[in-house]
């Protein structure tokens, strides 16, 4: 058995990671059964090797891919059979390229590529919208400094899948049966896959080892009802191994249900909570505010909220079921940040009162109420020095207490970028 399946189960029969950590990116090849092997990265690459070469599931990034060849190749000599996009997010696709020109390199053919109908539709979007990509990415991951967002670039050189389907699809390589299965949940171009031979699922993002990424708060639509439903699909075929596209694999049909299941439930609750609320005509703050996932369950090791967090997720659903109008009249048609600001800074008596305020709300840990402020404060006045200090020293504070890297991200920075009007960061 690998070491990372050992790992895995020990995680699942404890309940506990003991510090371990569930999601590496060494670029380390594991084989994970006779035929089948994983390499750690961001994301992983899966390959099956089959006499007529072998069938990978993702090329994780760029700056991962050739690395993660070396480490194919230094397990398998077999040409590169077919590809399939789990998705179609640059950590999953972005190393196609260099799949692609290893494979021309050693003189063998293009390795044909198979995706859902949505990911090709995804990267028109994605060259839509380029600029956009570049900025959240680089919020979402971790600004190091203001040039970040100066010189927005996101990846453009998309390898497009040759093959595309709707909902379902088979094939054959060798000896090994392969079937694919479409499902909404992180995207709407997801794939998952079904290996009947080796009874062995390919799971893709739709277990990523944190609280499921079903609310991100910078980009598009998420689906965590019919996530839940992909994940409940995988359980009625009763695999024997699961291997996600981040995180450990799994070893055993009762450790699979285990976690497939409690993801799903999670993501069942907030769904149904959500709704329920929408339905008895609350507003999205009190929805937001109230909806909370079933106790002890953010502890457990695969449903950590240390990427994405229930209350984007709680979100997420508002908008799937209704519009962006969160129920708040004054939010219909709001007066401009500038003069909401000018006027509470006004009757506050002064921006610097709101900042000092924001200050004391901060450091006694009120850090919602304390950006608020502090926000109101820095839009009035974008070119006083120490207001804008204050509010960088506010968000960083904020991010300091945050748990999901989506959360640290956006707070940190806003805690570098100046607000609009402004000049400098503080
Ligand atoms: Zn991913």
């Amino acid at each position: 058995m690998a070491d990372i399946l050992t790992l895995s189960s020990r995680i699942i029969d404890s309940g506990s990671d003991e510090g371990e950590r569930t999601n590496r990116t060494t670029c380390e090849l594991s084989v994970i059964a006779a035929g089948i092997a994983m390499v750690e990265a961001f994301g992983h690459v899966i390959a099956f090797e089959t006499d007529e070469g072998l069938v990978i599931f993702d090329t994780s990034s760029q700056a991962f891919a050739s690395r993660a060849i070396d480490a194919l190749r230094e397990w398998s000599a077999r040409p590169f059979h077919t590809i399939v996009y789990t998705h179609g997010h640059v950590d999953h696709v972005g190393g196609a390229r260099a799949f692609v020109e290893h494979a021309v390199s050693r003189g063998e053919p293009r390795p044909r590529i198979v995706a859902h109908r949505n990911v090709a539709r995804r990267f028109g979007r994605y060259d839509a919208t380029n600029g956009y990509n570049a900025v959240i990415n680089a919020r979402q991951f971790g600004p190091t400094r203001l040039g970040d967002f100066k010189q927005p670039r996101f990846m453009s050189d998309f390898v497009a899948p040759g093959v595309e389907y709707d909902s379902h699809m088979s094939f054959r390589a060798g000896a090994l049966e392969f079937e694919l299965h479409h499902a909404l949940g992180e995207t709407d171009d997801h794939t998952w896959a079904w290996i009947p031979s080796r009874r062995v699922i390919c799971s893709g993002d739709l277990l990523t080892w944190v609280f499921p990424n079903a609310g991100n708060p910078q980009k598009v639509q998420r689906y965590p009802l019919e996530w839940a439903r992909a994940l409940r699909d995988m359980i009625a075929l009763e695999p024997d191994l699961l291997l996600p596209a981040h995180g450990l694999p799994i070893a055993g049909n009762a450790r699979i249900r285990k976690v497939l299941n409690e993801v799903a439930s999670a993501l069942e609750h907030l769904v149904e909570e959500t709704l329920r609320r929408m339905n008895a005509g609350q507003r999205l703050d009190s929805i937001v505010n109230e909806v909370r996932p079933p106790e002890d369950v953010l502890e457990r090791p695969w449903l950590k909220p240390v990427y994405d967090e229930p209350e984007f997720v709680v979100r997420n659903i508002w908008r799937l079921y209704g519009g962006w109008y969160d129920g708040n009249p004054a939010h219909l048609k709001p007066a401009p940040d500038v003069e909401l600001s000018h006027e509470i800074a006004s009757l506050a008596g002064g921006a610097i009162a709101l900042a000092h305020r924001a200050a004391e709300l901060s450091e006694s840990g009120d850090h919602r109420l304390a950006c608020h402020l502090a926000e109101f404060a820095g839009l009035a006045e974008p070119d006083n020095g120490d207001i804008q200090a204050i509010r960088s020293r506010v968000y960083e504070a904020r991010a300091a207490n945050e748990v999901s890297l989506m959360a640290r991200g956006i707070f940190r920075s806003a805690a570098l970028e100046p607000p609009p009007g402004g000049t400098q960061a503080g």
